[in-house]
């Protein structure tokens, strides 16, 4: 199949819907939801696609405000791209730019779905829309309940700073909520009646600054304090923490979480509160796969994107790592602002989302994801080697043990 045919084709239909897309992306900055509240976000999507011709699916895996838009012609690779559409709470809003994300998967649908239509490709196109990334992570959730089944490759795009590049591995994340019951008592008249729950959130603290010299390279852990209800004269009766923890890998994530562990029950037995804690929101680690990732970095290139070389690692974590575990995936930056590196959930970065790199971003990524769709529809091989590659990535990372873990 000719790439270039591809592109034009791919590039001609961007340009024709751009007002749409970008209309699209301003009404998801101006209209912020959190996630699993993205109503008008995910309604809007849906009308799209639906407008596009594609067979829409709406609160898809039970979500509210999940959705897929299914487009089959014929026999053929089933290939996902992901729709982001939640904001950050705190009025951060869209600093995390997927407003953006939400805005280049449109596009990358109508252009797709097109393209093949017009040079007479078969596969499937799903286009699937995936709420709260940000928290209980939208991805893990359709994952799990079989939504993604079918899926040969899934990609996603996401606005950065600094060079673009297609992203690499990244980290494994965990966060727990932890609760102090003490018991409250005048703290002049009776003391030793109390137990001081805030005294057990000093012990946990204690613990896990000892922790800390035990834990492997790359182990980041964020603990605070969410509520600690104080009051003049009484001694607190109640604690309530938080803690994330992020890895390199699961199976470090899942080390760092016992000594997590024992370090709550530190607090409880050095005080006699009662302990309750669980775990909340996870995500894996992002399994980086080279042979979409090559596709997508020469469509780069090939609209002109200056690239980093090989698919560098970053820090974070994202819903995506749980899919990248099963299915060959990739999440490229794209970035929106090329001169410096600056931190997403910031109000600084929720400035650059609606400049006019960022509207060269929403441009290439719409591009850039239709054409590698469309292309790895037309080399089924490339689906074979991608998913051998999974295999052989899980199995150097992990050893055999991964899979009876699995
Ligand atoms: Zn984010
Ligand atoms: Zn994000």
């Amino acid at each position: 199949m000719d790439k270039k045919a591809i592109r034009e084709c791919v590039e001609n239909y961007v340009n024709g819907i751009w007002k749409e897309m970008w209309n699209i992306s301003e009404y998801i900055f101006q209209n912020p939801e959190v996630g699993m509240k993205e109503y008008k976000a995910a309604a809007v999507q849906c009308e799209f696609l639906g407008k596009e011709g594609f067979c829409v699916e709406r609160s898809a895996g039970n979500l509210d405000t999940a959705f897929i838009g299914n487009y089959q012609r014929g026999e053929g690779p089933c290939i996902a791209l992901f729709s982001e559409y939640d904001c950050l709470p705190d009025g951060l809003e869209h600093a995390c730019g997927h407003n953006l994300i939400a805005a280049a998967t449109m596009g990358a649908a109508a252009a797709a779905k097109r393209t093949m239509e017009e040079m007479d490709i078969r596969g499937k196109l799903m286009i699937v829309g995936a709420p709260d990334e940000e928290f209980t992570g939208g991805k893990i959730t359709l994952l799990k309940k079989g939504c993604l089944d079918q899926v040969d490759a899934a990609m996603a795009v996401h606005p950065t700073s600094a060079m673009s590049r297609v992203a690499g591995g990244n980290y494994a994340y965990l966060t727990y909520q932890c609760e102090y019951i003490g018991k409250s008592a005048h703290s002049g008249s009776r003391p030793w009646e109390g137990i001081n729950a805030q005294d057990a959130a000093l012990l946990f603290f204690s613990a896990l600054g000892c922790a800390r010299q035990m834990l492997r390279d790359g182990v980041r852990i964020n603990a605070y304090v969410k509520d600690g209800m104080q009051h003049e004269g009484t001694i607190s009766a109640y604690a309530k923490l938080g803690c994330d923890i992020s890895a390199p890998d699961i199976f470090m994530l899942e080390e760092a979480a016992k000594r997590i562990e024992q370090c709550f029950k530190c607090g409880a037995v050095g005080t006699g509160c009662e302990l309750r804690f669980e775990r909340k929101e996870s995500s894996k680690n992002r399994i980086p796969n080279g042979v979409i990732g090559e596709v997508f970095r020469e469509n780069c290139l090939a609209w002109g994107e200056p690239m980093m070389e090989g698919m560098p690692d970053d820090t974070g974590g994202e819903d995506l790592g749980d899919v990248s575990h099963v299915i060959p995936a990739i999440n490229p930056h794209l970035t929106v602002l090329p001169e410096r590196k600056i931190s997403l959930h910031t109000p600084e970065f929720r400035e650059h989302v609606l400049t006019p790199a960022g509207e060269h971003m929403c441009l290439l990524g719409a591009e850039t994801l239709a054409a590698t769709a469309v292309e790895l529809m037309t080399q089924p091989e490339l689906l074979v080697k991608a998913k051998e590659e999974l295999q052989e990535r899980l199995k150097s990372l992990y050893g055999k043990e991964y899979f009876k873990y699995q």
